[in-house]
């Protein structure tokens, strides 16, 4: 893409009333844009980052054999009221609508009720399990608190997966698996060093859920890590009997602020039994599935992602989930031959399927390389008198400065490599 062809502009401050440095830095880059407090917009590079972080999400829980749906936001409180759900003492952050006759009608804040009503229809047999069904869909709550950026809004995409098992050692399973899918997925991202499974409170279901906590100063959350088991505990469980019960004692543990980036949930039998979800076992007895829920907030791994990755001059994205691979900029100082070379070079590159963005606006090296650097693009390509003399293309890594030179010839190969 050229820069000249993108309606979105870098600028010097954010918003006054934006404290977050995740969102500072998205919107001077020009990811995104703020409606309003808890509400943002995707401008066209903040939805690459988007849509590479869900790709990667997409793909693990693909390879665990999960299964793409996409059910509905509006939704019918019947399902909510079967559960005990749909008052608003049950979930505080509803958001809830008239209808015009009269009735009312729920924006989803989560996806349990639906998608087990849904399964109601496909779930008959001890043959039809297990399931493993997952979604990207838009989430809408009332959140009391917006003020960590991207990373706690009032609507947002959420990866859920729904497990629908034949018994608890088969759900257990899955529940494993799926652990360990989370922790590829923040391996992909660039966060796995700093991301503990931790083990946090179950409420009805279970004792224990599992969080996916990234040691983070802006985070909401206080854990205490286990460096030698690499787990780490949730401050809400962090009492005696469950440490002892975890085989930890206070004195091993680590207090660090951090921020949930996902969830896995052991649901039991309590959303099945609620709405009537049973399968015939072996023997021809009805049997009520056991499920667990698994979130993933791509938008809150995109903050985190920025408040980890990223200096005094912008971002610095981890290649999977970069906008672009290349940020091609070109220093022509008005000489037509340099704008011809980038021309060449931007075309060469997009024929091997390099993803590049050209700064090709006839602008100053310095508003160019700042606005490089506040975009984070993981390599830069500088393309200027000095450059064209030697015969080649300057290759600056983002993340530590570092500087190369290649020649034309070469330069596609040390990019696919
Ligand atoms: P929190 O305790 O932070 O409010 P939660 O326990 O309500 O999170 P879940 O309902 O399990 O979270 O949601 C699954 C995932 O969705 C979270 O781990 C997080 O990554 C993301 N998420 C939750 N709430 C928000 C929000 N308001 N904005 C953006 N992402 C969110
Ligand atoms: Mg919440």
């Amino acid at each position: 893409m050229r820069h000249t062809q993108l309606f979105t502009k870098t600028r010097k401050d954010a918003p006054k009333d934006e404290v977050s440095k995740n969102a500072q830095l998205l919107i001077r880059a020009g990811y995104i844009h703020k409606e309003m407090a808890g509400v943002y917009a995707y401008l066209p590079l903040g939805l690459r980052v988007m849509n590479n972080i869900q790709r990667v999400i997409r793909e693990e829980m693909n390879a665990i054999g999960g299964q793409e749906l996409a059910m509905t936001t509006l939704q019918n409180p019947a399902p909510w009221q079967k559960t005990g759900r749909w008052s608003d003492e049950a979930i505080d952050v509803w958001f809830k609508a008239a209808l015009k006759d009269g009735g009312e009608l729920g924006l989803a804040p989560t996806h349990e009720e639906p998608i087990t009503a849904l399964m109601q229809e496909y779930v008959s047999s001890y043959k039809d399990m297990p399931k493993y069904v997952y979604q990207f869909q838009t989430k809408f709550r009332n959140e009391l608190r917006a003020k960590s950026g991207i990373m706690r809004t009032r609507e947002f995409i959420m990866k859920d997966l729904y497990s629908f098992s034949r018994d608890e050692a088969q759900f257990r399973e899955f529940y494993e698996k799926c652990a360990a899918a989370y922790m590829r997925v923040f391996t992909r991202v660039g966060i796995a060093d700093k991301t503990f499974r931790t083990f946090a409170s179950g409420g009805s279901f279970s004792k224990f859920s599992d969080e996916f906590q990234t040691v983070c100063e802006a985070g909401e959350d206080t854990i205490y890590i286990h460096r030698q088991k690499g787990i780490a505990v949730n401050k809400e469980v962090y009492v005696d009997e469950v440490l002892a019960e975890l085989g930890m004692q206070k004195s091993e543990l680590e207090e660090a602020k951090s921020i949930e980036v996902g969830n896995i949930f052991p649901l039991g039998t309590r959303f099945s039994d609620a709405l009537g979800l049973t399968y015939k076992d072996e023997t021809g007895a009805e049997v009520a599935p056991v499920m667990g829920s698994y979130g993933i907030g791509p938008a809150r791994l995109m903050g985190t992602i920025v408040e980890l990755l990223s200096d005094a001059k912008g971002i610095i994205w981890p290649k999977e989930v970069a906008p672009f691979a290349v940020h091609l900029v070109s220093i022509t100082g008005g000489n037509d031959e340099i704008v011809a070379e980038a021309d060449r070079i931007y075309e060469m590159l997009k024929d091997h399927g390099i993803e590049v963005l050209y700064d090709d606006r006839d602008a100053r090296a310095g508003e160019k390389f700042a606005d490089s650097d506040l975009i984070g693009i993981p390599t830069r390509l500088v393309i200027s008198e000095k450059t064209m003399s030697q015969g080649g293309i300057e290759v600056v890594t983002r993340a530590n400065g570092t500087t190369t030179f290649v020649s034309d010839s070469s330069l596609v190969e040390h990019l696919q490599n």
